[in-house]
């Protein structure tokens, strides 16, 4: 096998566990060492490549540009780890779904309107706010996962684990895990 093809996403999350895989220090450096990142938040790549062999998705899937990225990045990816409690359940995203269905109305008018300091609206041009989705849904009620990475964020330590399992080629040992090759 040559050089893994690896990916990383922010879909809606706060980043923090992409600030847990940045915690990976060093060790960031060995794997810069050994496999291709082609894609992520903390690279300038603009549109999902194809041929990805493993993508850790952190955040929960909120709108309309989360979902289209989503749809793509399965097409494109042979190994899907769903990256964090937020990508695993919907976790805090996910909090505006006890709202009901009117939950975007309520999120962007507390945003946007009794938040503001000034101008208070709502945005309304194409391509500034994404529409967001009736329901905060996690990647899994989306499409397919071959692995789950819970914690908020998942701690360095366990991302290594996963990297270290998908560097050799060999399933996670961390309970409740599975990825699958091939
Ligand atoms: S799982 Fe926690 S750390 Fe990760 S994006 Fe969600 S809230 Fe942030």
């Amino acid at each position: 096998m040559g050089r893994l093809r690896i990916a990383t996403v922010w879909l809606g999350g706060c980043s923090g566990c992409h600030m847990s895989f940045l915690d990976l220090d060093e060790f960031l450096i060995e794997l810069a060492g050994k496999v291709d990142l082609v894609y992520s938040p903390v690279i300038d790549v603009k549109e999902y490549p194809e041929g990805v062999d493993v993508c850790l998705i952190e955040g929960a899937v909120c709108n309309q540009d989360n979902l289209e990225l989503l749809l793509d990045i399965r097409e494109r990816t042979r190994v899907l780890v769903s990256f964090g409690d937020c990508a695993v359940t919907g976790n805090v995203p996910a909090i505006r779904n006890q709202l009901g269905p009117r939950s975007c109305e309520n999120v962007l008018q507390c945003a946007y309107i009794d938040n503001a300091q000034a101008n208070q609206r709502v945005p309304s041009k194409d391509g500034i706010v994404p529409k967001l989705l009736d329901r905060v849904r996690p990647i899994h009620e989306v499409v397919g996962v071959e692995a789950y990475l819970p914690g908020c964020p998942p701690s360095a330590a366990r991302i290594r684990a996963l990297l270290d399992c998908v560097l050799e080629g060999r399933p996670p040992q961390l309970e409740g895990e599975m990825l699958r090759f091939g």
